[in-house]
């Protein structure tokens, strides 16, 4: 069994604090590794190497430092299919699904490859008499991340690839549950050119995470995990003096259209809900068909599609999706499905009863769909973050609108339908972060913004695109005035331009 300890100043190093934590095989229920949990000291190694190679790296050029992400493209390329295992070993998702993990992180260092233009001040010539005045974005300095479970390798790079094309260090946090994908990026962002100690990866649980908001040499903490530690690491982080950025659950809803196309619409279910175990932030776990010839005629179509679902390992190139990552999520989960059936929803499949053969200890799930599930139930109001499917049926398009609106969740939401009119007016009227028209699952490009509404996200920028510069950067802006353009005598009252 192999021991996984901490990424700091350019190499793997052994954790001190004598903590470690099982890391699974979720298709096999094997444990594959030990996991070094961070005490202060490690972090504060990780923050002396950041703090020693920061001041450089933010005086090299952009040009340069967007070299090396040119380089670590190719590499993430050249790497993809071994990363990809690696990921699905320790995540259970399948080989193509973790590629498309693999594939969203890298186009954020695609974006980011633009530093030089990304990260351009602002210049007013002329601001008053003799007066210019220009503004700069400088790094923050020390910023650090801290990554959930369902995609260790898109996330992470979300946060570092803009924090580090910046100019700041970077410490990452992973989650415990698949942190090989992410040591590995940081080794290949070293072998692309990266100055030892610019990204370094301290794993641990809780106590790392509270060290890193407590820690004053770092500025700038990002967030992606569950709701009630978003919330945590927001109010933590505002009272150790940082800037946020967390991002939390969610519960996506889909509105079907009398008028969609009902085939296109549940395949668009099946992949969106069902892809990764469901165990994506942007999963549809809602559908909800507008009148009752909608919804009888969707159930009709989703039956035979979820019973036909195939479930495997991620070594089986054929499956649709894997199993769930941990046996707490798997008894979670399960239990969440015995709760619907108890509070009155109808199972229209039941994937409870699940086994695979050679493969009894994984942690599997079988597909599940609910009919007539409504919004007092737990399993509405919950995020379920697995391979179950709720329909709500509505009876008008008013109070389909008033599902996700009323939710307290506002991540992604989608409206199936051939009506402009309607489809325009969703996307006017809803209180969520990121809308698909006819497109389930509707996560912003690298180079736009991604982020929900709600208690999906606190704080106000967003992840990657335009937003992520802002946030790992701050603003100092420069007045100047040179001999010639300045009066004699002291000015007493507030300067103004007149
Ligand atoms: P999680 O909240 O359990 O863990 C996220 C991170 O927080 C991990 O690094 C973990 O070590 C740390 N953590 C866990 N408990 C902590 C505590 N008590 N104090 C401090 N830190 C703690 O989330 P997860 O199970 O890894 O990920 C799934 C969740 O993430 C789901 O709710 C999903 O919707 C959400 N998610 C949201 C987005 C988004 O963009 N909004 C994206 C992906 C996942």
């Amino acid at each position: 069994m192999s021991s996984i300890g901490h990424f700091i100043n350019g190499a793997r190093v052994a954790g001190t604090s004598g903590r470690s934590a099982d890391v699974f095989n979720p298709s096999t229920g094997q444990v594959s590794a030990q996991l070094s949990l961070a005490n202060a000291a490690d972090l504060q190694a990780a923050v002396d190497a950041a703090k020693a190679a920061q001041p450089a790296w933010a005086a090299t050029n952009p040009q340069r430092r967007a070299r090396v992400f040119m380089k670590y493209v190719q590499l993430l390329n050249d790497n993809m299919q071994e990363l990809a295992e690696l990921l699905s070993a320790e995540h259970g998702k399948t080989v193509e699904d973790s590629k498309g993990d693999i594939q969203r992180g890298l186009e954020v260092c695609e974006f980011v490859i633009g530093i030089p233009h990304l990260q351009k001040g602002e210049y007013t010539e002329g601001a008053g008499p003799g007066i210019d005045m220009f503004s700069m974005r400088q790094p923050v300095g020390i910023g650090a991340g801290i990554t959930p479970f369902n995609f260790p390798a898109m996330i992470p790079m979300w946060m570092f690839a803009p924090a580090i094309a910046a100019g700041n260090a970077f410490i990452l946090k992973p989650s415990e549950r698949d942190p090989s994908v992410p040591m590995r990026l940081a080794e290949l962002m070293i072998e692309a050119g990266l100055p030892k100690g610019i990204l370094n990866v301290v794993n641990g649980d809780k106590e790392a995470v509270d060290l890193i908001l407590q820690h004053p040499d770092i500025g700038a903490v990002s967030f992606v995990g569950s709701t009630p530690i978003a919330a945590y690491v927001y109010g933590e982080a505002a009272r150790y003096g940082k800037r946020a950025q967390t991002f939390g659950g969610a519960k996506n809803h889909m509105i079907i259209m009398p008028d969609a196309d009902l085939d296109q619409a549940a395949d668009a279910l099946i992949g969106a809900g069902y892809g990764s175990a469901g165990e994506r932030c942007m999963a549809i776990s809602v559908a909800v068909p507008v009148g009752q010839a909608t919804a009888d005629a969707l159930i009709e179509r989703l039956i035979p599609r979820v019973e036909q679902l195939k479930i495997a390992p991620y070594t089986d190139a054929t499956a649709d999706f894997g199993p769930v990552v941990t046996k707490a999520s798997q008894e979670k989960i399960l239990k969440l499905i015995d709760t619907g059936v108890e509070e009155g929803a109808k199972l229209r499949v039941d994937g409870r009863g699940f086994k695979l053969q050679g493969y009894e200890d994984g942690f599997y799930v079988g597909a599940c769909l609910f009919d007539e599930v409504t919004p007092d139930m737990d399993i509405y109001k919950q995020e379920i973050f697995g391979p179950v499917l709720s329909v709500v049926r509505a009876a008008d398009y008013e109070s389909a609108l008033a599902l996700p609106m009323k939710h307290e969740y506002g991540n992604g939401v989608a409206i199936y339908t051939r009506d402009g009119d309607a489809a325009r007016d969703f996307a006017a009227r809803i209180n969520v972060g990121m809308i698909g028209v006819n497109v389930p699952i509707p996560t912003p490009l690298a180079y736009h913004s991604f982020g929900g509404w709600k208690r999906s996200s606190f704080g106000d920028l967003n992840q990657h695109g335009p937003d992520s510069i802002k946030f790992w950067t701050r603003t100092k802006t420069v007045t100047t005035r040179w001999p010639s353009g300045i009066k004699s005598g002291a000015e007493f009252s507030m300067p103004v331009m007149r």
